[in-house]
This record gives structure tokens, C-alpha cells and sequence, in this order.
């Protein structure tokens, strides 16, 4: 059976309470969020924390916490990022994810022009550690494209052994400063990663159901979510985070496909046993 990886990202850096009060903010919040969406289907959590303002943060007591309720609620798969917000130490950086031992992490591929507002910085010197730190710690990286060339850093990256093969890509489509939302670059960035590589994409905004169903055509993992975007449907906010995970569970399987359990994707991924933290 051709089984799909939903991937449910609440949270992100930037969508705050003024945009949407149903973005799940506090560590208790995003648990009981995460939980909720376990259940819907989700098998993998991707984890951002905040500030006590609800502003972006990498701070380590909040995703001590995070994983902490996580883990003492349910089996999904966490993978926590490694960028959450602009500007930040390498080892602010690192540490969550040295320290809290998640089976993935987010690994964003190269440096750009984030949004036409500021420059999220991945220069080559923290990429290499971030990679070697990564295989260090057993942790996956999720390798995360926003554009062309970020591909051919990672090819490099896996032929001089930063990356570990196989990797798994998630090809993040219609930030600006990075690719457009379109299947045709869908179509080109999936071509041009490696054989064996596993792959997941998601578009942010408005052009979240079109990548949405391109992706399962293609053969992609999913990954849905309130970091990337907050409307159920025109107008109309998502209440929840576990509606979009409904949402993509019953085209997966209105596809003839099934939705993947946490210890599917760990099979898919290839990811280590579950470390208790
Ligand atoms: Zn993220």
C-alpha cells in the first residue's frame, strides 16, 4: 500500500494571535494541538516555540517543555527547527535539538532573501556544522528547499558526507524570495534530488491545495499546517490545526492511498528508535 506522511507544522515564527486566535502559542497549547492532530492522522509534529509575547524564539526552556508534553502524550514523530526566527547564534541554533534528541530537524539548505524584508542566514561554515551536528545527534535532517539551488548545496553537502544518504527533502514553495507556488517548479526541484531520496512539499498561503494535490500526484509526503497557512478556505480560518489534517487524511485516501502512522514514517525515513528525552 502507497502510504503518505502527513507532517503538521502549527506554529511557525511568525503567525501570531492577531492574525488568527486559534494559533496554538504556549508549550501547553501546542501539545494539546499536536495531540489533537496525532490523532487526525499527522505522524510527524514540526515544532517552533515563542516568547512569552508570543514573538519568534529559540529559547531552550520552551522546547524542553514542548517536547516534554509532546512525548507525554503521544508516539509522533517531532521534528524541531533549527531557524526559528532571524538573526540567531549557530548555538542557539543547535542546541534544542543536540539537547532534546528529536528523531528530525529542520535543515534550511541556504542562505536568502527572506520575504523582501531581512536575510535568513545559512551561510556554507554553519551548514557544515549544523550537517555534521545533525549525524552527530542521530537526528534526520528535513532538508528544507526554497529554491533551485539549495538542491545543488545539498547535492554537494551529501557527496562530501555533511549530509548522510538517504536524504528527505521538503520543498517549501511560494515564499517570497524563493520559488513560486507553481507545479511546474514542483515538478523541476523533485527531479532534480537523488533516486533514493524521500520527499514532502507544501505551498504557503492561498496555493496550499494546489501543491497539496500536485505533491500527492507526485508521489510526495504532505506537510500542513498553520506556519503555512491559516485559512480552512476563502475568508474562513482554520479553527484548528487538526482540520487541515483531516483535510489532507481524506484526500489521501480519497486518492487510494493511506495516511502513514508514526512508526510508518519512521520506516519511510529510516529515522532511529524514539530516544526517550
Ligand atoms: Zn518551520
Amino acid at each position: 500500500m502507497d502510504k503518505r506522511i502527513i507532517t503538521v507544522a502549527t506554529t511557525g515564527a511568525w503567525v501570531n494571535k492577531d492574525l488568527t486566535p486559534y494559533v496554538p502559542i504556549t508549550p501547553e497549547e501546542i501539545a494539546d494541538e499536536v495531540l489533537k492532530c496525532r490523532e487526525a492522522g499527522a505522524a510527524i509534529a514540526h515544532i517552533h516555540v515563542r516568547d512569552d509575547d508570543g514573538k519568534p524564539s529559540m529559547d531552550f526552556n520552551k522546547f524542553e517543555k514542548t517536547v516534554r508534553l509532546i512525548r507525554e502524550r503521544c508516539d509522533i514523530v517531532l521534528n524541531l527547527t533549527s531557524s526559528g526566527g532571524i538573526g540567531l547564534s549557530d548555538d542557539d541554533r543547535i542546541k534544542p535539538f543536540a539537547e532534546l534528541r528529536p528523531e528530525m530537524a529542520s535543515y534550511d539548505a541556504g542562505t536568502m532573501n527572506w520575504g523582501h524584508s531581512a536575510i535568513f542566514e545559512n551561510s556554507p561554515q554553519f551548514l557544515e556544522k549544523l550537517g555534521k551536528a545533525m549525524q552527530e545527534c542521530l537526528v534526520k535532517p528535513e532538508l528544507e528547499i526554497f529554491d533551485a539551488g539549495m538542491v545543488y548545496n545539498t547535492l554537494y553537502y551529501l557527496e562530501k558526507g555533511v549530509l548522510k544518504s538517504p536524504p528527505h527533502y521538503q520543498f517549501v514553495l511560494g515564499v517570497p524570495g524563493g520559488m513560486a507556488a507553481t507545479v511546474e517548479n514542483l515538478v523541476f526541484l523533485k527531479n532534480l534530488i537523488p533516486e533514493n531520496a524521500t520527499w514532502s512539499a507544501f505551498a504557503i498561503g492561498k496555493m496550499h491545495l494546489p501543491i497539496l494535490y500536485a505533491t500527492l500526484a507526485l508521489g510526495g509526503h504532505l506537510r500542513v499546517g498553520m506556519e503555512d497557512n491559516i485559512y480552512y478556505s476563502k475568508g474562513v480560518l482554520a479553527k484548528s490545526n487538526a482540520d487541515f489534517v483531516k483535510r489532507a487524511r481524506r484526500i489521501i485516501k480519497e486518492f487510494n492511498s493511506d495516511v502513514a502512522s508514526p512508526d510508518e514514517a519512521r520506516q519511510i525515513l529510516g529515522l532511529k528508535a524514539r530516544q526517550e528525552g
